[in-house]
């Protein structure tokens, strides 16, 4: 077993409370591994909580037991594994739950992620938090649940765009085909994940379509989810989707952008097909990811936002 591995079973073996905390506004890959290392834990007899800011997405709540997200956490933990996070800012406001616990370990894949955890297994080749995460828990010799591989297998799918991105290797392959063979119903999860969108959804998934821009020379598309779009078709942000992933499907797009109208600031969304890094742009703004998909978020509003990426990526694009 690899040192660091061998370093986080000790962890685990030595310690009683444990958190399991992932990224505010929670994807797939995020929401996919805490529910897979929280059925891990739980068949150890390892007192849990689990922090997640932000609503579980329509698309996944038939997976999740809700029950048991914490609302709020008084206690200290002798350890706290934070998922998918490529910094401490990410955990939104569980971020202070970091002091509570003796040890924290990160588990991520970012390459933005500079190691904020007393243990870090950060490895930006893999495909997702939940590829990382299956190495982990294989390596323990344990044989991994169907509710388990089901949840590591909806972190891989999501993150990978359902296998289509260049993070996507024949290794993530072979685990997907592991997952099958422990049980996972590939055709059930696809229909909840992706073909389950109420209409109010897809309308306002279509208005945010609908307004799209395009700029230098349709190389750049981008659009906003308002407050409005919201309102109007009475959704939550976290259940509009791919909307970035969508605009990047036109032909001369280089580079999509969605920017998510929140109360006191804006949260961008960049995806690049092929050259172009977003992840270093978002860290210019204090944000990260990947190179193909990343983002970040600023105290300021929609149009500003636009006036800002525009003026950014006009060099780029020149
Ligand atoms: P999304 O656009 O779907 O929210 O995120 C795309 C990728 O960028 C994800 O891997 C996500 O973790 C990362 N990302 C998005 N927003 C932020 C941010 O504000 N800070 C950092 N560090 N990463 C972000
Ligand atoms: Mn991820």
């Amino acid at each position: 077993m690899r040192n660091d591995f061998k370093e986080v079973f000790n962890l685990i073996n030595n310690s009683k409370k444990i958190c399991i905390a992932g990224h505010k506004s929670p994807d797939g890959d995020c929401i996919g591994s805490v529910m897979a290392l929280y059925n891990f834990l739980k068949a150890m007899d390892k007192d849990l909580t689990v922090l997640l800011d932000g609503e579980i997405p329509f698309n996944f709540k038939a997976f999740v037991n809700e029950e048991v997200i914490a609302e709020k956490y008084q206690e200290e933990f002798d350890l706290m594994f934070i998922l998918d996070c490529s910094d401490s800012k990410r955990l939104g406001k569980y971020e202070p739950a970091m002091k509570q616990a003796n040890k924290t370990v990160v588990i991520d894949h970012h390459k933005t992620n500079e190691g904020f955890g007393d243990i870090n297994i950060i490895d930006a080749e893999m495909s997702s938090t939940g590829e990382l995460l299956y190495n982990l828990l294989k390596s323990s010799g344990m044989t991994l649940s169907k509710e388990i591989a089901q949840f590591i297998y909806i972190a891989i799918l999501t993150d990978t765009g359902k296998f289509s991105y260049s993070s996507t290797t024949s290794k993530t392959h072979i685990i997907a085909a592991d997952l099958i063979n422990l049980g996972v119903n590939i055709a059930e999860i696809d229909n909840i994940v992706y073909n389950s969108k109420p209409a109010n959804v897809m309308k306002a998934f279509i208005d945010c379509i609908s307004s799209m821009e395009l700029y230098y020379g349709n190389k750049f598309s981008l659009t906003s989810i308002t407050k409005d779009i919201l309102d109007k078709n009475k959704v939550k942000m976290g259940d509009v989707d791919g909307v970035a992933e969508f605009l990047r499907g036109i032909n001369e797009v280089e580079v999509s952008c969605v920017l998510k109208e929140e109360d006191e600031f804006t949260k961008v969304s960049l995806r690049s097909k092929n050259k172009l890094d977003v992840s270093s742009i978002s860290a210019k703004f204090g944000g990260g990811g990947h190179a193909k998909a990343a983002g970040f978020e600023i105290k300021d509003n929609v149009e500003n936002i636009k006036k800002l990426l525009l003026k950014e990526l006009k060099e780029y694009f020149k």
